[in-house]
């Protein structure tokens, strides 16, 4: 088991395998999974509901709830992963942090999971442990907290629960109407019922990025940031390299490095940051947040880079080299929408999409839409920023998404 002396670099589904579980397995987890078979990789992939994308393309697939820390342990003890690789927030840390003691590899490592669950931990050990730059911020866990927050913070500001992504839950508080909205909103988009939510002062910056940065045995590298473009707290565009002059990315990759040495372990990291002034002037750089694993917005990569984010997170974490990460042409991401909530998704305008120069699409193969849910990503490149972005907005703009509507009982509950 884990204790062994080290595997040979083995092939899948015999004595040598080298096992790697995916825990979450929703469209970067896929890609993480064709990255890691086309080295050789056994992969099972795990998430709640039945064909989920990655497990479209893994040798192995189970359905659980990752939250639940028994049945999390059960599947473990029972794949015997070389490699615990979790893709999504919501999953029973808490058995991690336990599995990784008695000595399963955990990616990057048990407590940066822990951490970056739960806004609260990675804001504190951001700002409050390493003095990053960020929003003011307040945690509250009732109505009053809430108020208080909002009054000493001022308006606007933002309220998001302790745990959500995509923005499930998140406001931004322009008005005083909005203020009691907000609070109900984010009670019932959390992960949890009843949870504590954050209140961050609105940072009025002109750009916000992705900093991947990648920790492997050769130390940190980083890719040319990521600009990108978010609606309601989820990303509709991405684009790369985003310009920065040269002290901005200087302190972006301070910031970058100094998280990501915080947490430790192997892997690719996504650093959000916010960059306030334009290039031209001094800039400010806010701490926003960061994944330990491949982010969305990083799906640019695919056309952009030498190398893609997945394939640099299969590699740092199995201990190869990654060697120079190289544009090759400015590229961009633009997604693909469901509209309506429904079984079966359908895809239209396939043929006209990829008559657009350059573009390449991914269709992720969610077995349901529902509104707003990402189904797809087209990508371009150009030979400017601007033409990349046209052409992957022009390729996405022509597929349609139609679905088989739920019964209405369903969508009652
Ligand atoms: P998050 O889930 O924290 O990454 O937030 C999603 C998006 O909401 C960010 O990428 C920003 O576009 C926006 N946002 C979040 N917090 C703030 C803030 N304090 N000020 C301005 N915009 C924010």
């Amino acid at each position: 088991m884990q204790n062994s002396p080290p595997k040979p670099w083995g092939t899948p589904l015999t004595s040598t395998a080298r096992r790697l579980l995916l825990l979450g397995s929703g469209e970067l987890g896929k890609e993480v999974v064709i990255e890691a078979m086309r080295l050789g990789l056994e992969v099972i992939a795990a998430d709640a509901y039945a064909h989920a994308p990655a497990m479209q393309v893994a040798h192995q697939a189970h359905v659980l709830n990752m939250l639940d820390g028994d049945s999390l342990r059960q599947l473990v003890e029972l794949v015997k992963p070389d490699l615990i690789v979790p893709e999504v927030e919501a999953i029973a840390t808490a058995t991690l942090l336990e599995l990784e003691l008695e000595g399963w590899r955990v990616i990057p490592t048990a407590r940066a999971t822990q951490l970056t669950m739960n806004r609260e931990g990675i804001r504190r050990l951001a700002a409050e442990e390493l003095g990053l730059k960020t929003s003011p911020y307040r945690f509250a866990k009732s109505s009053e907290e809430y108020l208080q927050a909002v009054q000493e913070l001022g308006l606007p500001c933002v309220i998001k629960p302790v745990m959500s992504s995509s923005g499930k839950g998140q406001s931004m508080i322009r008005t005083v109407a909005d203020i009691e909205p907000a609070w109900n909103y984010a009670q019932s988009g959390g992960r949890a019922q009843g949870q504590r939510v954050i209140v961050e002062g609105f940072v009025e910056f002109d750009t916000e990025i992705t900093l991947l940065t990648v920790r492997s045995e050769e130390g940190t590298s980083f890719c040319p940031p990521i600009g990108h473009i978010q609606i309601s707290g989820d990303y509709r565009e991405s684009w790369q390299p985003c310009p920065l002059n040269s002290d901005t990315l200087k302190q972006c990759q301070d910031m970058g490095y100094q998280i990501t040495e915080a947490l430790g372990g192997r892997g690719i990291f996504g650093v959000e940051l916010f960059i306030q002034g334009n290039r031209e002037g001094p800039q400010t750089v806010y701490f926003s947040e960061v994944s330990p694993r491949p982010h969305d917005t990083g799906m640019v990569t695919m056309i952009s880079q030498n190398m893609s984010e997945f394939e640099l997170h299969v590699r740092a974490i199995t201990g190869l080299p990654i060697g120079t990460i190289e544009l090759i042409k400015p590229g961009a991401s633009a997604v693909i929408l469901a509209s309506e909530a429904g079984d079966s998704p359908a895809f239209t305008g396939i043929e006209e999409a990829l008559k657009v120069p350059t573009s390449k699409l991914r269709l992720f193969g969610k077995p349901t839409g529902r509104k707003n849910r990402r189904m797809g990503v087209a990508l371009a490149w150009g030979n400017t920023i601007e033409e990349a972005r046209e052409r992957a907005k022009a390729c996405a703009n022509q597929i349609q998404v139609t679905v088989d509507p739920l019964p209405e009982k369903i969508l009652e509950l």
